[in-house]
């Protein structure tokens, strides 16, 4: 049996390791407990054409090449169409292997999936499960079915271990901060995004865009770093309230965006108002609150809106956040998803052997310029099942633990910036909108500290995630101010 290890549990590494269960012997490291990913935050849902009935409201039925169109759209046409094509048609399989095993996604009194709508979908085709608890059942669902797999929670993967352009094994900090080595036949990247790189971030306390470092220092290849999505409303509740995020199918439920004045954000902006698309509505709402106004979502229009959406409700009410008297919720926009990250094929393929990359560490190209909702657990579901249909077709099985080698003991000292100066810095050069100019004098800024190899001898695990932070910050602004047009999230200032 092969050897196969996973760094990260979302919904990405999990589905690879379901895909996987009794035929590889897969060990699953996470950094953090099993629960503590994006995967378990999604609100939204999955979007996906799954031969719903016609609904009655709607002109035509759903269809794939609509979800591909809207897809591209949303992407500004930056996306690569075959990529689309694959998820869009593959990842419904998926479902309904996941529903097959008993996953239940909610449904209407007539027992038909209940296809929920959101920002720039042509159509309803969004599953949901438990409102908007869909990735913490989800996730969870498949965390179940995992009877096989050997789980090294609280487990900091660090660097890959490489001989010979092949990847032979993972480097990482055990759960009482040792260095160890674990050798692997393939190694399998799902370790997520970059969010905790901005002041303003939905996403889980541990991803600090380690992944993305770890390929960097291996040699991998990236593309399309300078595409970050900024969602445009975070639950803006001060500064001991945490920033969580309230989902655009509030939106889709009927929410619309108003100033203090209740004066609605959107119209003129954008013809389809509020469901445009996120980088759209972000600029909107990060040029009003530049201007000095509150923004808020005006709920009045969502019928039952805590039995629609009862974990955002449910938070609000402990935060003491009135929404039931007002109507409104007070959002500010924050970083959300990365679309760019590391290349791969169809089948998670990197550019080093043995590695593969899945979710939103991976770049497959489907996301474009700008990802459209629900399409990112959609990704990873799909192209977890070709990952792990390519480790298990892929000829070469050699014994790793032959051939692993230490990793190179190298104390090179690292000089890091004081994480909240880099991260503010981050946030003001490389947010919703960018200048050159900026941008540069941050490039010169972080040229004054050491972080490109991680020390060999550090074992703090803070320290660790600012280099890797500050490597991945440096790749952003690299590839910020090589694309000088903007495009999609990508919104680039002329010089001065
Ligand atoms: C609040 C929120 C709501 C969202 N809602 C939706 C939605 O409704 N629909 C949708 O399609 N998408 C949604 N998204 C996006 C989507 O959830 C993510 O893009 C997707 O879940 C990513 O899955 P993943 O498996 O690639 O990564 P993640 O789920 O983020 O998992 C990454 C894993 O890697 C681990 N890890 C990271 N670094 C290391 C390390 N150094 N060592 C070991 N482990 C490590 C993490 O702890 C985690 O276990 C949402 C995102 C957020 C934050």
């Amino acid at each position: 049996m092969k050897k196969v290890v996973i760094v990260g549990s979302g919904i990405a590494g999990a589905t690879v390791a379901l895909y996987l269960e009794g035929q590889a012997d897969v060990t699953i490291i996470c950094k953090g407990n099993q629960e503590d990913s994006n995967s378990m935050l999604a609100q939204g849902g999955v979007a996906a054409v799954m031969q719903a009935k016609r609904l009655e409201k709607e002109q035509e039925p759903d269809n794939e090449a609509s979800h591909v169109a809207d897809t591209l759209s949303a992407g500004v046409f930056h996306n690569q169409k075959k990529a689309v094509e694959k998820m869009v048609h593959e990842g419904p399989q998926v479902i309904q292997d996941l529903i097959d095993l008993g996953m239940t996604f909610d449904t209407t009194i007539d027992g038909q999936l209940n296809m929920g709508l959101e920002g720039a979908h042509s159509h309803k085709r969004i599953l949901h499960a438990g409102g908007d608890q869909t990735g913490l059942q989800l996730t969870s669902f498949v965390h179940e079915q995992l009877s096989k797999v050997n789980w090294l929670s609280h487990t900091f993967a660090l660097d890959f271990v490489v001989e010979e352009g092949k990847v032979r094994g993972v480097s990482y900090l055990d759960t009482n901060n040792q260095r160890q080595t674990i050798d692997a036949d393939e190694v399998v990247l799902a370790s997520g995004g970059i969010g905790h790189l901005f002041q303003d971030t939905s996403n889980d306390q541990t991803i600090t865009g380690d992944g993305i470092a770890m390929a960097i220092r291996a040699g991998c290849d990236l593309s399309d770093m300078e595409f970050l999505q900024f969602h445009p409303s975070l639950l803006d509740g001060g500064k001991k309230v945490h920033p969580i995020l309230i989902s655009e199918a509030v939106r889709g439920a009927g929410a619309i965006l108003v100033d203090e004045n209740d004066c609605p954000i959107m119209v003129g902006r954008s013809s389809k108002l509020d469901l445009a698309p996120r980088d759209v509505v972000s600029r909107v709402v990060n040029e009003q609150i530049q201007a000095g106004h509150q923004i808020y979502l005006d709920i009045s229009r969502v019928t039952n809106f805590s039995q629609q959406f009862p974990a955002i409700a449910s938070y609000l009410k402990q935060n003491n956040i009135d929404f039931e008297t007002s109507q409104r919720i007070p959002i500010k926009p924050g970083m959300h998803f990365l679309m760019g990250g590391v290349k791969t094929d169809f089948s998670g393929h990197t550019k080093l052997g043995n590695l593969y990359a899945v979710g939103e560490v991976a770049f497959t190209g489907v996301h474009g310029a700008n990802r459209l909702a629900s399409n990112s657990l959609l990704e990873g579901l799909s192209f977890a099942r070709s990952v792990a249909d390519a480790i298990l077709s892929d000829k070469e099985n050699s014994s790793a633990s032959e051939q692993v080698q230490q990793v190179t003991q190298s104390s090179t000292k690292m000089r890091l910036p004081n994480r909240a100066d880099l991260v503010k810095r981050t946030s003001d050069a490389l947010g919703i909108i960018r200048k050159p100019e900026t941008i540069r004098q941050f490039q010169d800024w972080l040229s004054t500290f050491d972080y490109h190899i991680l020390d060999q001898t550090c074992t703090n695990r803070h320290q660790i995630e600012t280099a890797n932070l500050c490597l991945v910050a440096e790749t952003i602004a690299n590839a910020a101010l090589a694309r000088t047009q903007s495009l999609g999230a990508h919104y680039l200032l002329p010089e001065e």
